[in-house]
């Protein structure tokens, strides 16, 4: 267990000056009950690839401050109870929409940019697009949520599972996101603790503990973007305790630019 336990160090920290990530390295000499060895799902191995990273071009300040994201939505029912929590906490946060997910939802989208938070684009078919596919589901997308909310939106873009690559990000710059892929410093792994859907990459002693869950990984990593889904009613029950106990550690939110 000791060797797992530095192999896992190493690759943590490996992992964070591959993102430029600006935690203090010595944050990663106290993972050694992690039991997972990714923050991520569907992509293992590539936590440092296009997609998954934090570009530096953002200028986020993630000492202290989260930048919080809600992907896969609109949801007709959870999207405006989180706006709700957002909006008693005056927290903004970003909403990488699922193209395939917009039709009959505009409203909600609508109200997300009156309320301040960014409309992002999260790929039309949440899928990992082959080369040939992903020009279309990238910009068909695009053009649905600038008619949907009847003016561009920020041109922010989060890939599916994270999947970048190289020659993807050439197209996500060349069709208007200065950034390429977005990523995140924090997984919230929401999609994991549904009452059947527990998967191991959540450490055992918070299997039945989402929000603790959480509230560790903000202390752990101490700021960046953190990745939840509006489609998981644990995250649209939660999400006030979650905010609640980080404001009570001091962390702050933060938006991201509008692009
Ligand atoms: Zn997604």
């Amino acid at each position: 267990m000791r060797s797992t336990a530095r192999l896992l160090r190493t690759l943590g920290l490996g992992l964070a000056l591959a993102l430029g990530c600006t935690a203090d390295p010595e944050d990663f000499a106290h993972e050694d009950d992690a039991e997972e060895g990714d923050s991520q799902y569907g992509v293992d191995e590539a936590a440092a690839a296009p997609g998954v990273r934090v570009p530096a071009s953002l200028a986020l300040d993630t000492r202290g401050t989260f930048y919080l994201t809600f992907d896969d939505g609109p949801s007709a029912r959870y999207t405006r109870r989180i706006m709700a929590v957002l909006a008693a906490h005056h927290a903004p946060g970003a909403f990488f929409v699922t193209g395939a997910n917009i039709a009959g939802n505009e409203a909600i989208l609508r109200e997300e940019s009156a309320a301040g938070h960014r409309v992002a684009n999260h790929q039309w078919s949440h899928v990992v697009a082959t080369s040939a596919q992903f020009t279309t589901f990238l910009t068909r997308e695009r053009d649905a949520l600038d008619r949907a909310l009847g003016a561009p939106h920020p041109r922010l873009f989060r890939y599916p599972y994270g999947a970048g690559s190289t020659a993807k990000e050439t197209v996500v710059r060349a069709s208007g996101y200065p950034d390429g892929g977005i990523g995140w410093n924090v997984d919230t792994l929401d999609w994991c603790f549904g009452p059947d859907a527990y998967c191991d990459k959540v450490p055992t002693a918070y299997r039945r503990d989402y929000v603790g869950w959480v509230v560790s990984e903000a202390r752990r990593t101490g700021g960046g973007v953190m990745l939840f889904h509006d489609i998981q009613g644990i995250t649209a029950t939660n999400l006030d305790s979650i905010l609640t106990r980080m404001e009570a550690l001091g962390y702050h939110f933060g938006a991201l630019p509008s692009r």
